[in-house]
């Protein structure tokens, strides 16, 4: 598992932590006036034996019946809960967009200012005017690292929303120190670069090379739509600068190693560390003169990065910051502007034909603007304290239950227990919506000014972030906004975040009975505290503090008892000419027994003695197990799949439903015998935690 994917992902096409099927959505849909809260019987194939091929038994109806759209490289029941959030996020912003509230001023006036098509049309280029002249004003490489360092923007985010890309020089990010976890500190991370990655500027294939072609192009296009003359010729430099940068940028899978991330350079160092950039002008620009000191992510691109700012020329420099400004604001500029910016970074980048709605990219921008505003609404309107409460005694049986299994581990250092047990003690599971909201109080938002508006954004944002430099960390503070189809474990805040649009059904219903909650959501829940004291989660202590906690013995242990689970994916075969890597997904594999073991424990302490109520025909056990494999019920396309295996830390759903063979109380459910496919012997069944 790289820290990337600690957050479960949305895209079917990326990395599909949870794809869930449509259940009860569907099954509401189609029997109005009957709810059904439980599992969905309706997505069943009964006629397959559940202990010859249990996704197909608890997901078969469903995958038969659903069509992928064309626009979608598969379906779950993610794409289904992402779309229901997307409609009930757009009703609270619209109905703000036209009240005259005082409270709903803010998310107001930015839908509305991004709505007005005809008033960014009429302003024209005019938003840009003042920085471009600002931009052309620039005599010296002094004035340069100024206008450099006023650029620095609280963008990126190493381990919680894991985002390495800014395209300004350099991007912050404030978090828990590495070496101070009570304290805010400053992560400087590398930056510099339009296209999403340094692939693509390094990588050699033809459909590469040709990429980059067109990236050029759109390059001088933009700079055309704005008046520049020579359009092409500085294009070339542009883009030429831009490759110099990636080629010293530090890939994707280093940058996902926090030890070689950890460098403590002191503000006064920079200019010896890193020459060739007037750091002390840099980090004026920035308002850190007063910054002591940062944690540089990657030092080879620092040093790279500012060596380029006195090696390439004033003028060069002059425009790549021009043509940055343009393309970061490309979509509130005039239709001449966004077109050209979606047909380069939409269509040709992502194979995106068609730009999404007006409406719906207006209620994803107040969505990341104004969050925890939005959120507010939707988590009074749909999610009650009584399910905060529900889901919240759920997190206490199911970490009671990770207690008790590590007591009973015979592999770990009983030191090493006590450890675990200490992270298990300040572990915060954040359910639903935070216990602090955002104040937005001070970003001004005017009607008539998106340009203005995002511009506003940035600072405030970033403003933010630098007043809170050295402060006392507050661990419960949130990473993801409640109206969010997701869930993200903090590391540096021993912290984990369940936003309420995840705890919703299928996942999570608070009138289902508790079998389906804790096959369903428990499982989700204890898939994530389990990464918390896994072999990633070994590198950060109790206090979020980076310092390996596990014995070298231990550590030999867990590998031994591991090698069973990798042979095991090893085994799965999605194509006749594809295999899982057992390796390469083992710590999520890993994550997943131990989830669905420690929510049936927590299911099981639940029902405190009481049998568990049966339910259209199937057992409390039963339900537990069904619930699990419907969340992992999807239909995607051959070619998402065949990518997924080759590069994701996760198991496509099949193989993930087949998780329950290593628990013993699914051979009892369902009667599982010697010489069904999943069967496994009592011996072979792979216990971890
Ligand atoms: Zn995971």
């Amino acid at each position: 598992m790289t820290s990337r994917q600690r957050k479960l992902t949305l895209s079917l096409a990326a990395a599909c932590a949870l794809v869930l099927p449509l259940t009860l959505i569907f099954a509401q849909a189609h029997a109005p006036g009957k709810e059904l809260h439980g599992i969905a019987v309706a997505n069943m194939d009964v006629s397959v034996q559940p202990g010859d091929d249990f996704y197909q038994y608890a997901n078969g109806a469903w995958i038969k019946r659903t069509e992928i759209p064309p626009d979608r490289a598969g379906m779950g029941v993610f794409t289904e809960l992402s779309d229901l959030t997307e409609k009930r996020t757009a009703a609270i912003i619209e109905e703000a967009a036209k009240s005259k509230s005082p409270s709903n001023r803010q998310i107001a006036g930015l839908y509305n200012s991004f709505m007005d098509e005809a008033g960014i049309e009429a302003k024209g280029l005019a938003p840009l005017k003042p920085h471009l002249e600002a931009i052309a004003a620039i005599h010296d490489k002094h004035e340069l690292a100024r206008a450099l360092g006023e650029t620095l923007r609280a963008d990126v985010d190493a381990l919680n929303n894991t985002n390495f890309h800014t395209a300004n020089l350099f991007g912050l990010w404030v978090a828990p120190g590495f070496n101070d976890s009570e304290h805010y500190a400053a992560y400087l991370l590398q930056g510099g670069i339009e296209l999403p990655d340094r692939e693509y500027y390094l990588a050699d294939s033809p459909h590469m090379r040709e990429l980059r072609e067109k990236y050029q192009a759109h390059v001088a296009a933009m700079l055309k739509l704005t008046g520049f003359t020579d359009a092409d010729a500085r294009a070339k430099r542009i883009f030429e600068l831009e490759h110099a940068i990636a080629e010293k940028h530090t890939s994707l899978a280093e940058n996902d190693d926090i030890h070689k991330a950890n460098n403590t350079w002191k503000q006064a160092d920079f200019s010896a560390k890193a020459p060739g950039l007037d750091w002390t002008e840099y980090f004026r620009g920035a308002g850190l003169a007063q910054q002591a000191e940062f944690t540089v992510w990657q030092p080879t691109a620092f040093v790279a990065e500012s060596a380029l700012v006195e090696s390439v020329p004033l003028e060069t420099w002059k425009d790549w910051l021009a043509y940055h400004l343009i393309e970061d604001f490309g979509n509130v500029l005039p239709k001449s502007l966004a077109d050209e910016d979606f047909a380069f970074f939409g269509t040709t980048l992502t194979g995106v034909a068609q730009r999404r709605p007006r409406w719906k990219r207006g209620v994803n921008l107040v969505n990341d603007l104004l969050g925890d505003a939005v959120g507010k609404i939707y988590a009074e309107r749909y999610f009650p304290p009584q399910a905060k409460a529900q889901a919240q005694a759920m997190v206490a049986n199911i970490v009671a239950a990770f207690r008790k299994r590590i007591d009973a581990l015979d592999w770990m250092d009983p030191k090493t227990k006590a450890e675990a047990k200490a992270k298990l003690g300040t572990l915060y599971v954040g359910i639903g919506y935070p216990e602090h909201w955002h104040d937005y109080s001070g970003f001004e938002v005017k009607p008539d000014d998106i340009f203005g508006n995002i511009w506003r954004d940035g600072l405030f944002e970033y403003h933010r972030n630098v007043a809170r430099l050295g402060k006392q960390v507050d661990r419960q503070e949130w990473s993801m906004s409640p109206q969010t189809v997701n869930a993200v474990n903090l590391p540096l805040q021993n912290a984990l975040n369940f936003p309420a649009a995840i705890l919703q059904p299928p996942f999570f219903d608070p009138k289902a009975p508790a079998a389906v909650n804790y096959g369903a959501i428990g499982a989700v829940i204890g898939h994530e505290i389990s990464h918390t004291f896994d072999s990633e989660g070994s590198a950060f202590d109790a206090q979020g503090r980076v310092r390996n906690w596990w014995t070298d013995a231990d550590m030999e242990h867990f590998n031994k008892a591991t090698a069973a689970l990798v042979a095991q994916y090893d085994t799965y075969k999605p194509f006749p000419d594809l295999s899982l890597n057992g390796k390469q997904t083992l710590a999520e594999n890993i994550a997943d027994v131990a989830g669905i073991a420690a929510a049936y424990d927590g299911y099981r302490a639940s029902l405190a003695g009481k049998p568990a109520p049966a339910q259209q025909g199937f057992s409390g056990d039963q339900q537990f197990f069904l619930a699990f494999a419907q969340d992992w019920g999807s239909k995607i396309r051959e070619a998402a799949v065949r990518r997924q295996v080759m590069t994701d830390g996760h198991s496509p759903g099949r193989y993930r439903a087949s998780t329950v063979r290593n628990i013993d109380a699914w051979y009892a459910a369902f009667n599982v015998k010697p010489g069904q496919k999943l069967y496994l012997a009592p011996a072979e069944r792979v216990r971890i935690w």
